[in-house]
Formats: C-alpha cells, sequence, structure tokens
C-alpha cells in the first residue's frame, strides 16, 4: 500500500544567538532528520518527553514553516513546493486538533461561527447549507444541537475540545493531527474524548497522527507508535510490539514510567538518569547515551542508524548492530 503522507528526512533547525556574542548563533536542532509513513485509515502515535520535537514536526507537517531541509509528500507531492491551489487542497485535507481547547477557540464566538469558519474560509456553502452541516458535525461530536448559539465560555473543557473536533472536520479532511488532544483535560473526561477520535476515525475513515508524551494515551489509540528522542525517531513500530518487546532503552523506560498501581513499581525517574540535554547542543554519537542504562564505548562517538528488526519495526542503537546483534 502506498503512503498517504512520507516524510524524509525531515529537519527543523532554528538559529539562537549565543549568549555572549551579537554576530554568533548556535543551532537548536529541534527535528534532526526524521523518516517516517502514514498510512491511510491507521493511527500513528508520537511519543517522547516535553522538547523532544513532536510539536515542531506537527508545524512542519502542517507546512506551517518550512524545514531547514527534507520534505514531507501528501500523495507523493511535495508539501514544500506545492503551488498555492495545491496547497490549500492540502490544507483542507490535513487538519489539526490543539492541546488546548481553551486558547484554541475564541470564547467570545459561537459555536456556529467557531466551527462554520473553516468553511466560510474555503467558501463553501451558503449561510443555510453551513448551518446545517454545523448541526450534523454537533451531533457527529456528541454534542446538542441547540449548542449552535451558546458561547465557548460556557462550556467544560471536554466540551470544547469537541467542538475543536467539529471544527477540525468541518472540510471533511482525510487526516488529523492530534497534538495533545487531551492532556489538558481531566482523567475522566480523557477516555471520553479518546473514545469520540476512535468512533469517528471508524465512522469517517481517518486517519490520525496523534501526539502525546502520556504513552498510556498513545497505547488506547495507536495502531503503530514512533518514539522521539532530542530531534529523532529512535524507534519505530506496531503499538503491540512496541508495547510487548520494545528495543531502545528510552522506549523500555517511557514504558516502565506508565502509571501503574503498584507504587512499588519504579517511576521514569528511577530509570531515567539525569536531565533531558539541551537540542542546542546536543550529545555527540548516541544523543541518548548521557541518559542510557546499557550505554557501550562506541554510544559516545557514533551515531547509531536506524535498522530494520523485523517487517515494520525499527530501532536506531548500537546493541542491535554489528557484534552487539541482541534482537
Ligand atoms: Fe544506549 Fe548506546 Fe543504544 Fe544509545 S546506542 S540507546 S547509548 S545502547
Amino acid at each position: 500500500m502506498e503512503p498517504l503522507i512520507t516524510v524524509r528526512n525531515l529537519k527543523m533547525h532554528y538559529p539562537i544567538k549565543k549568549v555572549d556574542s551579537f554576530t554568533k548563533y548556535d543551532l537548536l536542532k529541534a527535528v534532526d532528520g526524521i523518516s517516517f509513513d502514514l498510512f491511510e485509515g491507521e493511527t500513528l502515535g508520537l511519543v517522547g518527553e516535553s522538547g523532544c520535537g513532536k510539536s515542531t514536526t506537527r508545524k512542519l507537517l502542517l507546512n506551517v514553516e518550512p524545514p531547514t531541509s527534507g520534505e514531507v509528500c501528501y500523495r507523493g507531492d511535495n508539501i514544500y513546493e506545492m503551488d498555492p491551489t495545491a496547497l490549500k487542497e492540502y490544507r483542507r485535507n490535513v487538519q489539526a486538533v490543539y492541546q488546548d481547547p481553551y486558547s484554541s477557540l475564541n470564547p467570545k464566538w459561537k459555536v456556529l461561527k467557531l466551527v462554520s469558519e473553516p468553511l466560510i474560509i474555503h467558501k463553501i456553502g451558503n449561510r443555510k447549507s453551513r448551518e446545517e452541516k454545523v448541526r450534523e458535525l454537533l451531533s457527529l461530536v456528541g454534542l446538542r444541537e441547540q449548542y449552535i448559539d451558546s458561547f465557548a465560555h460556557e462550556f467544560s473543557g471536554g466540551q470544547r475540545q469537541r467542538i475543536s473536533i467539529a471544527r477540525a472536520l468541518a472540510l471533511d479532511p482525510q487526516v488529523i493531527i492530534a497534538d495533545e488532544p487531551v492532556s489538558a483535560l481531566d482523567v475522566s473526561i480523557q477516555a471520553q474524548v479518546i473514545n469520540l477520535f476512535k468512533d469517528l476515525k471508524d465512522r469517517l475513515n481517518l486517519t490520525y497522527i496523534f501526539i502525546s508524551h502520556d504513552l498510556n494515551v498513545v497505547k488506547h489509540i495507536s495502531d503503530r507508535v514512533a518514539v522521539m528522542y532530542l530531534g529523532k525517531i529512535v524507534e519505530i513500530a506496531s503499538g503491540d510490539n512496541l508495547f510487548d518487546y520494545p528495543k531502545h532503552p528510552y522506549t523500555k523506560a517511557l514504558i516502565k514510567s506508565i502509571p501503574v498501581a503498584d507504587p512499588e513499581e519504579k517511576t521514569a525517574a528511577a530509570v531515567l538518569r539525569g536531565e533531558i540535554p539541551s537540542p542546542i547542543d546536543p550529545p555527540p554519537g548516541c544523543a541518548f547515551h548521557t541518559r542510557c542504562p546499557e550505554i557501550m564505548d562506541k554510544c559516545r562517538v557514533i551515531s547509531p542508524d536506524m535498522i530494520n528488526l523485523s517487517v515494520g519495526h525499527q530501532v536506531a542503537c548500537h546493541l542491535y548492530t554489528g557484534d552487539n546483534k541482541n534482537v
């Protein structure tokens, strides 16, 4: 099957002025050469700690800003080389849902305006047809149609996120990029919104990129999972493979950090040594070597390539190459 979206060697390096110089710059390597495919109808989870490059990846996929290098192709066409018409169509097909439904929805707007705005921007329909569409969308996301005349500030966090999802669906997209869509919600509401995402995927044949720092959330919704660390993907596998047979020491630590009922279980802080390094001055060799419990000498100098362990399971770690092969 041909991928819907292919990402190849994508980099986003931001120049940052050196503290002690007016003219010299460091590079903040927010995304540092990631590659992956997104297949139609799947949910790809993108996980990692805060600052690992997940949200920059989201911005690059939405073509909010051009990358330093690399490409993102949608149905074979590079989105950074599209003419305005093709780019508008791409933006119609690839929509986003954001973390904070309080700041992403204008509290002074009524639901009708919030949800129909994408239709107005894309000059779709007339006033009556847009209102009908908004009523349909509200019903689809589990909100009463009479809320159409309510203001965003009148809703709870979970309801607001449902409005955000309705807005993202207004243009009948094929892909939704959801960036931490439940992390601002109460735990009791998170499961309801995740179930809504799952239900909508089946009903509308959607494809998701689901970005989260929370492996528990990603585990419940993803068909495949990509793990990011300091701007790179270090492991990618089916959800079952990743959670049952994690290979990269960072993935193993993240999985151990998933909260469990047993307070004796070790947390990520106990598993991982030290702080996540700065992306301005990432460690040489394997970027994870400063925290890795399985470090070897070469990890300090040689950056591991991504290798295939089995069909669909890739990892970037010296434990699985050459003499250290430990599959
Ligand atoms: Fe650890 Fe070395 Fe593998 Fe990096 S390459 S994760 S430092 S074992």
